[in-house]
């Protein structure tokens, strides 16, 4: 059989992961919460497991998930919102719905590892521009210049993993100039870290404008914002002639979702404004993790969102940022991200994502273990 995805092997995630898991290492590498969702959202579950919410749902999800979500983002409930098995799967049935053979889109690089696979598997051609590192900022007149009669796409992520880095005005600013010039450009934007932001950023979706949001299919998930990633639950919200397109796919890949889970976050969302304190969770779980770090063995890197911090490993070396992250993972027992990973070309700035989302005592005996591994 010919290989699909020639040059694509484990994801990092599964790789760093299993690594952790066989030298029983501190796992700061793939991005999970090591600690529980609220009480109530697992009893709602129960509960309607107990009630025998057991068959498939409506392919588009609930409607009483569709409306608490129509609540809180002003999209319409039946004809601009999908519930989908997590934000990977509004990805995937995103791109599928609007790549084309020969066609082209741009990734800003790094960039997260589910977007070129689903775009290759299209027939799409990735274009890649690397944000300026070590702020990692957008030019955005490198990218009006780049697109050509071919540019289909433009994939955006803020709160952006692996960087942290979380898209301003100025940007949102620079996606309008572009959408008004080029009215055929689809937008996509994964937003699954829309509800934490750090010190002064705020999160500015592209669902706030109106010329952006009437092409824009928004992806996003309950994963992270109620510490659920097991779940797989997320949601696409986009204007009608986009959302039925991606329905087409959607009813073809999963045709539908975990009915339980789905009813016990409409009950649950109805009710809870946790993700309105989700920020300051982790701002304070940054604070721990950065609070001690040795500054001569890391420099760290901003982190404006996400719940994860990128450290600059800075003992000079001839090692490369994933075999770093290894000897950290088997000798200092601490799993991390190496970032040259989410590049095309591998650039390596000697850069490693570690997550935050871990009880305060395991950030604190993770820092004092890298500080000790040099
Ligand atoms: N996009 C980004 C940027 C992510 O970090 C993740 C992982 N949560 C996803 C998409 C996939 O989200 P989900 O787990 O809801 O499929
Ligand atoms: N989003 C998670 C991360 O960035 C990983 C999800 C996965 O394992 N596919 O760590």
């Amino acid at each position: 059989m010919i290989s699909k995805l020639p040059q694509i092997g484990h994801s990092i995630f599964t790789k760093m992961t299993a690594m952790a898991n066989e030298v029983q290492a501190i796992n700061l590498s793939q991005g999970f919460p090591s600690f529980y969702p609220d009480e109530k959202l697992v009893a709602y579950l129960q509960k309607h497991i107990q009630n025998g919410k057991h068959q498939y749902a409506p392919t588009s999800g609930i409607p009483e998930l569709r409306s608490a979500l129509s609540h809180r983002y002003g999209y319409h409930p039946e004809k601009e919102i999908t519930v989908t098995t997590g934000a990977s799967e509004a990805l995937f049935c995103a791109i599928t719905a609007s790549v084309n053979p020969g066609d082209e889109v741009i990734v800003f690089e790094p960039c997260y590892d589910l977007y070129v696979p689903a775009i290759l598997l299209q027939g799409g051609i990735p274009k890649f521009i690397k944000m300026n590192f070590p702020e990692y900022k957008i030019d955005w007149d490198f990218v009006e210049k780049s697109i050509t009669g071919k540019t289909k796409v433009i994939l955006i992520n803020t709160p952006h993993n692996p960087t942290g880095k979380v898209l301003q005005e100025e940007d949102l600013k620079a996606l309008i100039h572009i959408a008004e010039k080029h009215p055929e450009i689809i937008f996509i934007s994964d937003e699954v870290y829309e509800y934490i932001t750090f010190d002064e950023h705020k999160h500015l979706s592209l669902a706030k404008y109106p010329q952006l949001r009437e092409r824009t299919f928004v992806c996003s998930s309950f994963a992270k914002t109620y510490h659920i990633t097991g779940w797989k639950t997320g949601y696409c919200l986009a204007p009608p002639r986009l959302t039925e397109e991606l329905r087409k796919i959607h009813q073809y890949i999963t045709f539908c979702n975990f009915t339980a889970a789905q009813y016990a976050l409409a009950d649950y969302i109805s009710e809870s404004d946790s993700h309105l304190t989700l920020s300051k969770f982790y701002e304070a779980k940054r604070e721990v993790f950065l609070n001690k770090i040795d500054q001569n063995l890391f420099g760290i890197l901003p982190s404006q969102g996400t719940f994860f911090q990128n450290l600059v490993f800075k003992t000079p070396t001839s090692l490369c940022d994933t075999e770093i992250s290894e000897i950290l993972t088997r000798k200092a027992k601490i799993a991390s991200i190496p970032i040259s990973v989410f590049y095309q070309d591998g650039t390596d700035h000697k850069v490693l994502r570690f997550c935050l989302a871990k009880e305060d005592e395991i950030l604190t005996e993770a820092v004092q273990r890298l500080n000790q591994a040099h």
